[in-house]
């Protein structure tokens, strides 16, 4: 398919009410960020939807635990194949109601596809335990269950791999699962029921629900007993809100909130290497990831280089639509986040920071920033304490590998950190001394399904993908025999 109005039109507007589609009483307006304009209307899910959602789930809870887990396993691979085989439909879903490039839009469709089929292959790998009670009385036996229902709730900037990284280990644990996208991104969720619906998933097992007003259906969801877990990506206030939310009812919570990365880049490090990771630190999905570099701090002995270097890579960056030939960076999601962005560049600009290149907003339709590098940012500008979420970078200067950890480590977030070094006892060293959930030494970029993605602080707990991404949809039960 893949053209713009056939897509819109085949893209299912009704609620994904355990699986079956169904119409919906009313509906609410999804925008094209690069033009300001509608792209469809699409079902606005009310409380009464959310709670139709549970009664669903926590019926097909039981057999859907009970199936076993090579059917569960084949059915994800099933879902991660017909990803793929509408892999330009998703990519271009994403590109129209989220921004990024195309090229970004397809990546996503690989990386999202990946938690599909790792957690296809970790279904059959729930384990337990087998021991002697060590005073000779009895047995112990460890096995793990799923959790049950699951209320997953996943943020505009990677519509489809934030969703696929909760659905996938939601379904291979066995817990069935309601997933409420974000309102500024819900088409490429609604594509993604279909995939599942086409893949054979059980009815009942999964639900999703759009909706203009996020609170009201998660608020009665959280305060009925039979819901079990909340999982959630997005801003740190949200995620403190429900995990408040979620203590009533002692919900198990899995929470990917916030950072602000710091990318750290040593003396002896490879310069042009730590350029081009900067590049994809800072500018991979302009800029909105909670992985993206929100402080570079540059040895001062190299720091003219690096910039001059990082500065011209930046300025030739091509802005426009993402679905336009060559663009590199695409608008923001939003005129709040516009607003959020010109704010965070005109504080530090007025507290002395200087404009290597960018630093405003462009004419015209949409809702772009331009690529922006400032440097010689002060320790009181905003942006270096507050998530950025735009193509905007900011260089601080630093002498002592002490200084640069301090500056590093002084924030309430603990997401992720970047580094670049040659030395192999300063990259571990270095590793073992930042407060943060990841750590890319020489990586620009670290996400992997196989890998274990969280947070530390207040960037939340948790993780997702690796062997532990499974582990947060299942309980552990002990038997004494
Ligand atoms: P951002 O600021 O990046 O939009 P949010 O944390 O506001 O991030 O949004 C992430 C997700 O949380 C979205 O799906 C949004 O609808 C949802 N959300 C926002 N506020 C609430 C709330 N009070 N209760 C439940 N979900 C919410």
């Amino acid at each position: 398919m893949s053209n713009v109005s056939d897509l819109l039109d085949s893209v299912p507007k009704g609620l994904w009410l355990g699986g079956k589609l169904v119409p919906a009483e009313k509906t609410f307006a999804v925008y094209n960020p690069a033009t300001g304009e509608e792209l469809a209307q699409v079902a606005d899910a009310t409380a009464a939807d959310g709670i139709r959602a549970l009664d669903l789930a926590a019926a097909a809870q039981e057999d859907w635990a009970a199936t076993p887990a090579r059917v569960r396993g084949e059915i994800l691979r099933t879902a991660f194949e017909l990803l793929h085989a509408r892999a330009e439909d998703f990519a271009l879903m994403m590109t129209l109601e989220m921004g990024k490039s195309l090229a970004e839009s397809r990546g996503e469709v690989n990386y999202g596809g990946e938690f599909l089929r790792w957690f296809s292959e970790e279904a059959v790998r729930i384990g337990g335990r087998f021991t002697q009670a060590p005073a000779g009385n009895g047995r112990i036996l460890v096995t793990k269950e799923a959790v049950g229902p699951v209320l997953a709730i996943t943020p505009w900037n990677f519509p489809l791999a934030m969703g696929t990284r909760k659905i996938g280990p939601a379904l291979a644990a066995g817990c069935t699962i309601i997933v409420k996208p974000a309102e500024d991104t819900p088409l490429t969720m609604q594509l993604l029921g279909q995939v599942f619906a086409d893949a054979g998933l059980p009815d009942g097992v999964l639900s999703i629900l759009p909706t203009s007003d996020a609170a009201s259906i998660s608020g009665p969801l959280m305060e009925d007993a039979r819901l079990r877990k909340v999982t959630f990506t997005g801003s740190t206030g949200v995620g403190k809100l429900l995990v408040r939310g979620a203590a009533d009812k002692l919900l198990r919570t899995s929470m990917e909130l916030g950072g602000n990365a710091p990318f750290i880049v040593f003396d002896d490090a490879d310069i042009d290497a730590a350029v081009d990771g900067a590049m994809l630190a800072k500018m991979r999905n302009g800029g909105e990831a909670c992985t993206a570099a929100n402080r570079i701090y540059v040895a001062n002995s190299v720091r003219e280089e690096f910039t001059d270097k990082f500065t011209a890579k930046v300025a030739a960056l091509k802005v426009g639509a993402g679905d336009a030939e060559g663009t590199n960076i695409g608008p923001l999601i939003n005129t709040k986040q516009l607003a959020t962005v010109t704010g965070l560049v005109d504080d530090a600009v007025s507290k002395g920071a200087r404009v290597r290149t960018g630093g405003s907003a462009p004419e015209g339709a949409g809702f772009f920033f331009t690529p922006t590098v400032l440097d010689q940012v002060p320790a009181d500008a905003r942006l270096l304490k507050e998530e950025i979420f735009g193509p905007v970078a900011a260089v601080v200067g630093f002498d002592t590998e002490d200084e640069a950890i301090a500056a590093a480590n002084n924030t309430e977030y603990g997401l992720v950190a970047y580094f670049y070094t040659r030395d192999i006892d300063r990259a571990m060293r270095v590793s073992a001394k930042l407060d943060t959930g990841m750590v890319g030494v020489n990586r620009g970029a670290i996400s992997d399904a196989a890998a274990p993605f969280g947070g530390v602080k207040e960037s939340g707990f948790g993780r997702e993908g690796g062997t532990e991404g499974i582990d947060e949809y299942l309980d552990t039960k002990y038997v004494a025999l």
